[in-house]
């Protein structure tokens, strides 16, 4: 672009290059349109980034993202809170809720087990997980954590952790190609996967 590195326009592009799946042109493209917007664009754009990480955080009950204490999901009095579904990431339970077939509560784990790169109970919301459960009001838990090997593994640590309580635990069906990701399944296959759900 001609810039010297370290000027504004160097750092914003370097910064959108680093966004997943946009490579150094279509970092250079979007940094010319965001030269050429508005003030007011550029301005709302600047502002909803900071806002993500000024005022998001974790829901005091599930992990979900939220602005609140509670996320909505917590917060309303018409989901089922005997269930909860056990989710990797934040993107996971939004693919679960675009399938709409599930009523009950889900619990986000922020990431899976994976000893290899030294992620261990520690560093997932397993504890507050465990504290749920001993609260009496759950009554199935349900992995629906990855069909991956890593995915699989963090559901059987799970099972392990919370088998004392006594309380029901199951696994999605095997519906989902074994490797593939749950923010990548359709509705319907989230859908029949909760529906034929079984013991673990
Ligand atoms: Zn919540």
């Amino acid at each position: 672009m001609g810039t010297e590195a370290g000027g504004a326009i160097g750092r914003l592009t370097e910064a959108l290059g680093k966004l997943p799946g946009i490579g150094p042109k279509t970092a250079e493209r979007l940094t010319h349109y965001l030269l050429a917007a508005s003030r007011v664009e550029v301005f709302a754009l600047a502002d909803a980034l900071r806002a993500i990480k000024e005022n998001i955080r974790r829901c005091n009950q599930c992990c979900n993202l939220t602005e609140g204490e509670l996320c909505s999901l917590c917060a309303d009095p018409r989901r089922d809170a005997s269930v909860i579904c056990v989710v990797e990431q934040p993107r996971d339970l939004a693919a679960l809720e675009r399938s709409a077939s599930y009523r009950g509560l889900y619990h986000v784990l922020h990431g899976r087990l994976a000893p290899l790169e030294n992620v261990g109970p520690e560093q997932l919301t397993t504890s507050q997980l465990s504290r749920r459960v001993q609260g009496g009001t759950v009554k199935e838990v349900i992995m629906a954590t990855n069909p991956t090997l890593e995915g699989d593994g963090t559901a059987l640590y799970l099972s392990s952790l919370l088998a004392p309580t006594g309380v029901r635990i199951t696994r999605l069906a095997r519906g989902l190609p074994s490797g593939s990701v749950l923010e990548f399944a359709n509705s319907q296959m989230l859908a029949d996967a909760l529906e034929g759900r079984r013991a673990f």
